[in-house]
């Protein structure tokens, strides 16, 4: 199995690191971030990379609301399952994130919480008031 190139040589750095920060360093299909272990290969850091939602190959460009972080598990899988024409997933709505978030333990509620609060200090500060 190849593994894809860390960097896209035709997305330029300065393009990368926005969507890296829009994106918040979370892998959009399966949601790890660098500091977690690869979910499909937990003996690994999970490793991001910049990936599109449609491929060039298929039609997408190279413009900012076409690229995604992705885990390299997730960019390979996405590459293969594209090229036999199934469509990319879709990101969760609202309703199914709450309805995913009520039925997890307490435990791992708040690990949701403190990352939330990590990822938005200020909006966090703002509902506390
Ligand atoms: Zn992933």
């Amino acid at each position: 199995m190849s593994v894809p190139a860390l960097r896209h040589r035709k997305i330029p750095s300065r393009l990368r690191k926005i969507v890296f920060d829009r994106d918040g360093y979370t892998c959009q299909m399966c949601g790890v971030s660098p500091s977690d272990a690869d979910p499909f290969v937990p003996a690994r850091r999970a490793r991001l990379t910049v990936g599109f939602y449609v491929l060039p190959e298929a039609g997408g460009g190279y413009a900012e609301n076409n690229l995604r972080v992705l885990c390299l598990s997730c960019k390979e899988g996405f590459r293969k399952v594209s090229r036999r024409g199934f469509p990319a997933l879709d990101r969760p709505s609202l309703l199914k994130l709450l309805i995913q978030l009520r039925r997890a333990t307490g435990a791992d509620q708040l690990e949701v919480l403190k990352w939330l609060v990590q990822k938005f200090p200020k909006q966090a500060q703002d509902l506390s008031k």
